[in-house]
């Protein structure tokens, strides 16, 4: 298989393991973006040699514009920068792993640039569901999940015709750091205590989101879009070890699972790679030695994120959106040590009195929603 491939946050934790595969699989690397870290993308740009380069910043954009000027590498600047690699020539494939609602502009470009879509961005899809729905129906492209629940319920989609005698998606979630925990004791828990992830390595927004839980509040919302299944035929279930990576259950009562070390790279090269599989870049899984896997029910009542997702979705059309900027903004003022823990879900629930209740949205009215929810979250903390 000879392929090209555009990675949109290049820098980060996805982007990284995604030029990891592709270099392992011989794909060539047309496009690499970031937001600022200029020496990483300097590096990268000597290693893998693309077309075009972008970074977000424009200050950054210039600084390695005077680097890299010995390279044959374009450099372009800011989020039309940024937009012009997703369209890039030469891509068959776009992995969108930025994070944050900044990458849903750029998934749009790509889409109706009719490329593949890999998408790790769970963000964009969650803020501009319709909006990346629609366009790759009406582009005829490739919408691939590479967040590792979706991936799985991916894989074992394969296993029956289009989502025939699906009954339900079974999504499972590791618990994060504070699994077990009581509100009291997450009273004054810090970032550093949410940053330390018990079994994924991953950029510092979504570990905290891990945390309180709010990245499976997300995914919930993220599978409903991908599957077309009802946000009611989802279930959430804690799995400590993070070795199933997520089910399905057909009308017949049978369940099928995804299992492998937690190891991303085993998804975004399954993105990349649809529908062949490649040689994996990661170990086997040895079952005996991780000997018996546990589950549990999510514990709501301590983990109110889970149900304004839940809630979110169950009102469709900007509310989603909404309750995602809205926890993008409390996810950066509890890093930056400006709230507490347990303020987290309690500034995201002031979106809802503040968002419009249209179904049918545009993506300006995923930004204007965007500015209101963070406004709210200011306002309110
Ligand atoms: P990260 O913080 O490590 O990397 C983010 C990347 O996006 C960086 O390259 C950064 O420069 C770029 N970026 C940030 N802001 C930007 C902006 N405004 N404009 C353009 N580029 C910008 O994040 P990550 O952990 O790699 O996560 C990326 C996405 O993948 C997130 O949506 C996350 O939810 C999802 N995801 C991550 C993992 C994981 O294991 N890390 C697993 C599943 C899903
Ligand atoms: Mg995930």
């Amino acid at each position: 298989m000879s392929k090209n491939i555009t990675i949109l946050g290049s820098t980060g934790s996805i982007g990284v393991q995604s030029l990891d595969v592709a270099e392992r699989s011989g794909f060539g690397v047309t496009a690499i973006t970031a937001h600022s870290s200029v020496k990483t993308l300097e590096e990268q740009i000597r290693r893998f040699k693309p077309a075009l380069a972008a970074l977000a910043d424009e200050a950054a954009a210039a600084d390695l514009r005077v680097r890299a000027a010995d390279t044959s590498t374009k450099i372009l600047g800011g989020e039309e920068g940024v937009c012009e690699c997703a369209t890039a020539p030469g891509a068959d494939t776009v992995v969108d792993a930025i994070v944050g609602l900044a990458g849903l502009r750029p998934a749009l470009c790509a889409i109706n640039a009719k490329k593949d879509l890999a998408l790790a961005n769970k963000e964009a899809l969650v803020a501009g569901g319709h909006l990346v729905l629609d366009a790759v129906r009406e582009n005829g492209v490739r919408l691939l999940p590479v967040d590792s629940e979706h991936s799985a319920i991916f894989q074992c989609l394969q296993a029956s015709p289009p989502n025939k005698a699906l009954k339900k998606l079974i999504l499972t979630a590791s618990g994060g750091p504070f699994f077990g925990k009581t509100k009291e004791q997450l009273q004054n828990v810090t970032a550093a205590d949410a940053l330390k992830h018990p079994t994924w390595d991953m950029g510092a927004k979504i570990t905290i989101d891990s945390a309180s839980m709010f990245n499976k509040g997300l995914e919930l919302i993220e599978a409903h879009f991908l599957f077309g299944v009802a946000p009611e035929n989802i279930d959430i279930l804690v799995h400590r070890e993070s070795i199933i990576h997520s089910m399905v259950e057909f009308d017949d009562n049978s369940v099928l699972a995804q299992l492998g070390v937690s190891d991303m790279r085993i998804p975004i090269q399954y993105a990349l790679t649809y529908p062949e599989r490649f040689p994996s870049p990661v170990r086997e899984l040895d079952l005996s030695e991780v000997a018996s896997l546990s589950f549990y029910k999510p514990d709501y009542e301590t983990f109110d994120c889970l149900n304004i997702c839940k809630e979110a979705i169950g009102k469709g059309g900007l509310y989603p959106a909404a309750v995602n900027s809205a926890n993008e903004e409390a996810n950066l003022l509890f890093r930056q040590g400006k709230i507490g823990f347990l303020e987290l879900p309690k500034l995201i629930r002031t979106v809802f009195a503040v968002t419009p209740e249209n179904k049918i949205y545009s993506l300006s009215d995923v930004y204007e929603t965007d500015k209101a929810a963070r406004a709210a979250v200011l306002a309110n903390m």
